[in-house]
């Protein structure tokens, strides 16, 4: 029996089932969460995973980035930097676009059991990555591949393709009430 460190992906991935495309969109807090919880649960049974956020700058050094560190969970962030109520500048489309291909390359490989697009809505509302071409390499990845996509106003082809879609509403936020962000709970 081939030990199970030697397996490729595709031979572990094989008890797996189907990789599903999952969306988290919506303007309640919890999407970028629900997806780090994922990826650590996919990360607790050896799968493969990677966390690609775009908008988010290089620097960020968030609980998540300290945690993947420590854990050696790969988590990559390339954007001009961003919160949902800031403007983003159109300084962020090259790096949006160098890191989807990144992520295209990842996705494709066959490599990773589950590959995560942090605030990737954004880059296709924009107009920067265009939908089709995002559609054209979910529907070419391997079977085995799942993919999580987080971001406010996800795009309606996205929605439509995905098979789980889940979204976040705001029933009550501590920020409106002038309560800042509190790290390792927005941050
Ligand atoms: P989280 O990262 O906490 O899961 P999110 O991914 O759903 O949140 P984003 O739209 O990416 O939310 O917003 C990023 C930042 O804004 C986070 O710090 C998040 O906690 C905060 N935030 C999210 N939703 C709201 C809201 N409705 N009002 C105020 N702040 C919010
Ligand atoms: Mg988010």
């Amino acid at each position: 029996m081939v030990p199970e460190e030697m397996k490729s992906t595709e031979e572990k991935a094989g008890k797996r089932g189907r990789g599903l495309v999952i969306v988290y969109t919506g303007q309640g807090k919890g999407k970028t969460t629900a997806a780090l919880g994922m990826l650590l649960r996919a990360w607790g049974r050896d799968m493969k995973v990677v966390m690609l956020q775009f908008m988010k700058s290089a620097t960020s050094n968030y609980g998540e980035h300290r945690a993947a560190r420590r854990l050696g969970i790969e988590m990559v962030a390339l954007g001009a930097g961003f919160t949902w109520h800031t403007k983003v500048p159109d300084k962020g489309r090259s790096l949006a676009v160098e890191l989807w291909e990144k992520a295209r390359e990842k996705i494709t490989s066959g490599d990773y059991h589950l590959v995560v697009l942090d605030e990737f809505s954004y880059p296709i509302k924009y107009g920067w990555v265009p939908a089709g071409v995002v559609l054209q390499t979910l529907r070419e990845r391997p079977s085995w591949v799942h993919v999580a996509i987080t971001g406010r106003d996800m795009p309606a082809e996205l929605i439509d393709f995905a098979d789980i879609v889940t979204d976040m509403a705001e029933v009550k936020h501590a920020f409106t009430e002038g309560i800042k962000a509190q790290p390792g709970i927005e941050f």
